[in-house]
């Protein structure tokens, strides 16, 4: 047998687990080692350029040129010292990936010797050539301007392949007209927003509180497949999932796989890139397997947002590169199997002081519960608001795939509070605000506060299908797709928190001018705030059909797909939550519009392409190769003079292989039309339309009679891995 597919299986079933031993049993060891953090900034910074890096890292400001000539040098020494030869500005993209350009530190002198050299210029910007990243014709290829500039909060790290190591930058990248081309740009100035608006609502609590950072935990999960069976599926190197395969007879019904115990090959692997990703600073914890076989979970403690992405999408990398040690192959698209969970990036929101205080964690006494509240409720007000532009900000080709299917959160966005808060919220609505003289006997400033308990029992996981969950003392946006750069939705949601904060403080200030006491203030805003987004709220299981039935009546929206999910992006209230930030200008939406909806297309167009492919020169061949040996079969049989009773289940498998045969070559003709057809549309929401509602529709039909052509043919002839070995062969 000479199938891709059983030399795959061969190699995969006789795989040795790769032997892993961390520099040291005890983490705190080699914790950061890799990173240029504040001990050796310390190290190899004079005091000078050390405090110059610390103060921009807290106002926000450019470093010094002077001071960045010398914080290169000490990074060349500090990394050359670690056998680094190359530097690199490390970027984050359009395209959801991360960017690098290698440059090395050597230079050539005039005497025909060499140098190794790393100068402030070098270090706070480069130019790559922007040309091949995705920039929605803001900047015409010809031109190609596009620059890296240093973001100094997030650390410089050293990056190991297996050929070198390089000195990594985090920066942003931008158009020389100043549009943002990247996603980390966005999120830098979401945040700085944040910053105020949150600082300034605080002042009315605790005048201490001069900053409030956003902080983000992101459980990131994943499949992992052996790397030859994974090679040997053409549709999973193409588009990371796998466009045909009928579900394995067992999956993930006897639910034995979540919290099972890790397969050796894989906790091999784990402990590989848990020790590259603890060198690097990233504070990985958690890791479990997750409940579809063959898919796992891990998660870091949470850090400030920026951080928080930078290190998540460092992660990812890391997955793929460690992977290829163990021979195996991570999957972080959101559905690489049909019939078996897919996977989600859950992100973990709260927002904490420069004095330690967590807004989103309720309090012990009266005044820190109305802080809470405050924030709290704006929150929900807030995605009330904007809950489109929240879908819009998790939607992609893959998440397609999830939002709605039954298992992931619905499309529809709805924030679950838990059953106390719930009734917390209701009590507020439905009591008066009153400015007693006395404290009344639950000590709440004589406001009707109700009492807050500090533990919410019920509000740890409990409601698993809800889109945006309060856990305890964060929210919990659970859309977010796995393979995402959580800089898309977290953009988002800083943003618009930003803008309700904002409102909020002028609501609450109108009041106190007219002669209002501030907290009574507070607290009637606070009421309205509740009654206004109350329809947001939703307890009941996100999966059914009434919550759908349901959200249309409360005028909730649910939007299916990416194309039209998009739309919201230019919309008039987008502009100018954006503009008023100035963290989006109206052209930068457009940008962004067509930047999403291309990319869309593309993978539409490239699944659409593998699946023909496929289809016609592995599958079709396979069914008949198959059918003509049943042919010679029935021939047979008739020679020996048997009747046709006895070969009449054979000639039943005939019929069926000729007419799904049929079906799927008619089906894909077909597709193939209704891609050319879109390809002409000029306009590209038109085309992404185009793609999904008629291009895409074919997908399922074929797919149907692969699954069943699959069940039929004799398995030495199938040519592609089944899911029963993608997913068990560890
Ligand atoms: P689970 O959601 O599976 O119950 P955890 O509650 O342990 O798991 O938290 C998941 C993630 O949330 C972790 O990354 C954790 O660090 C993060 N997290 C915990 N508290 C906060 C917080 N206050 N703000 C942001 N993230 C948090
Ligand atoms: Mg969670």
């Amino acid at each position: 047998m000479s199938l891709l597919r059983f030399k795959a299986l061969e190699a995969a079933m006789s795989r040795p687990t790769v032997k892993v031993t961390p520099p040291s049993t005890k983490i705190s060891d080699f914790y950061g080692s890799n990173v240029f953090d504040k001990n050796k900034m310390k190290e190899f910074l004079s005091k000078e350029a050390y405090q110059s890096v610390m103060s921009s890292i807290e106002l926000g400001i450019p470093v010094d040129r002077t001071m960045a000539e010398q914080i290169a040098a000490g990074l060349k020494s500090w990394s050359m010292g670690k056998g680094v030869t190359h530097y690199t500005h490390w970027f984050q993209p359009l395209t959801g990936t991360t960017a690098e350009k290698h440059d090395s530190f050597f230079e050539p002198t005039s005497d025909g010797k060499a140098i190794e050299k790393f100068s402030g210029d070098a270090l706070v910007q480069q130019e790559p050539d922007a040309s091949s990243f995705p920039n929605g014709g803001i900047r015409s290829t010809f031109e190609a301007r596009g620059y890296t500039a240093w973001d100094p909060s997030s650390p410089a790290f050293i990056m190991s392949s297996g050929s070198g190591l390089t000195l990594c930058i985090p920066t942003v990248f931008v158009s020389y007209t100043g549009e943002a081309l990247d996603f980390k740009a966005p999120l830098l100035k979401a945040l700085n927003s944040l910053d105020k608006a949150a600082t300034a609502v605080c002042q009315y609590f605790d005048k201490a509180v001069t900053k409030v950072n956003a902080s983000l935990g992101i459980e990131q999960e994943y499949f992992v497949v052996d790397e030859d069976l994974f090679f040997a599926r053409p549709d999973l190197v193409a588009t990371g999932r796998t466009l045909f395969g009928h579900e394995s007879a067992r999956n993930q019904q006897l639910e034995d796989h979540y919290f099972g115990s890790i397969p050796e090959r894989v906790y091999a692997f784990m402990l590989d890139f848990e020790t590259e990703a603890l060198k690097l600073g990233i504070p990985l914890k958690t890791r479990h397997n997750e409940v579809a076989p063959g898919q796992f979970e891990c998660a870091p403690i949470y850090e400030e947002i920026n951080l928080a992405i930078d290190h998540n999408q460092l992660l990812m990398d890391l997955m793929d590169k460690v992977a290829r040690r163990h021979k195996l192959k991570v999957l972080l698209h959101e559905k690489p199997f049909a019939g078996v969970n897919g996977s989600g990036k859950h992100n973990n929101w709260s927002l904490i002081t420069n004095t330690g205080k967590n807004l989103l964690a309720p309090g012990k006494t009266p005044k820190n519960n109305l802080m809470f509240l405050t924030f709290f409720v704006n929150t929900v007000k807030a995605v009330y608001n904007h809950a489109d532009l929240l879908r819009s900000s998790i939607a992609s080709v893959n998440n397609d795939h999830r939002l709605g299917a039954n298992e992931a959160p619905p499309a529809i966005i709805s924030i679950f509070l838990g059953e106390q808060l719930n009734e917390v919220l209701d009590e507020i609505e439905s009591s008066h605000v009153v400015n007693r003289k006395k404290k009344d006997l639950s000590g709440a400033l004589g406001l009707n506060i109700p009492k807050i308990p500090q533990i919410l029992l019920d509000n740890t996981d409990r409601n698993r299908t809800s889109p945006f969950a309060f856990t305890g003392n964060k929210f919990e946006f659970r859309a977010v797709g796995s393979s995402a750069n959580s800089a898309a939705p977290m953009t988002v949601l800083n943003a618009i928190v930003a803008e309700q904060l904002t409102i909020f403080k002028q609501d609450v200030d109108k009041l106190v001018k007219k002669g209002e006491k501030k907290d009574v203030a507070i607290m009637k805003i606070i009421r309205q705030y509740i009654k206004e987004s109350k329809n947001i709220r939703f307890e009941g299981n996100g999966y059914s059909d009434e919550w759908a039935q349901e959200a249309a009546v409360r005028g909730l929206s649910n939007i299916k797909t990416t194309p039209k999910a998009l739309d919201v992006l230019t919309a008039e209230k987008t502009v100018e939550l954006y503009e008023k930030q100035h963290i989006f200008s109206e052209r930068e939406l457009h940008a962004r519009h067509e930047i999403f909806l291309e990319n869309y297309t593309k993978k539409i167009q490239i699944e659409a392409r593998i699946m023909g492919d496929l289809v016609t020169s592995q599958i079709i061949p396979a069914a008949l190769n198959y059918q003509t040996k049943l042919i010679e079969n029935v021939r047979g049989l008739k020679d020996l003079g048997m009747n046709g009773a006895l070969s009449q289940s054979q000639l039943e498998i005939i019929t069926e292989i000729s007419e799904r045969v049929s079906t799927i070559k008619k089906a894909v003709y077909e597709m193939i039309e209704e891609r050319k057809k879109a390809n002409i549309l000029t306009d590209a929401r038109e085309m992404a339309i185009a793609y999904d509602e008629k291009v895409k529709s074919y997908f399922e039909t074929i797919r149907y009679h692969v699954d069943k052509l699959e069940l039929i043919i004799d398995d030495a002839q199938w040519p592609l891995p089944k899911f029963r070995e993608l997913l068990f062969i560890k």
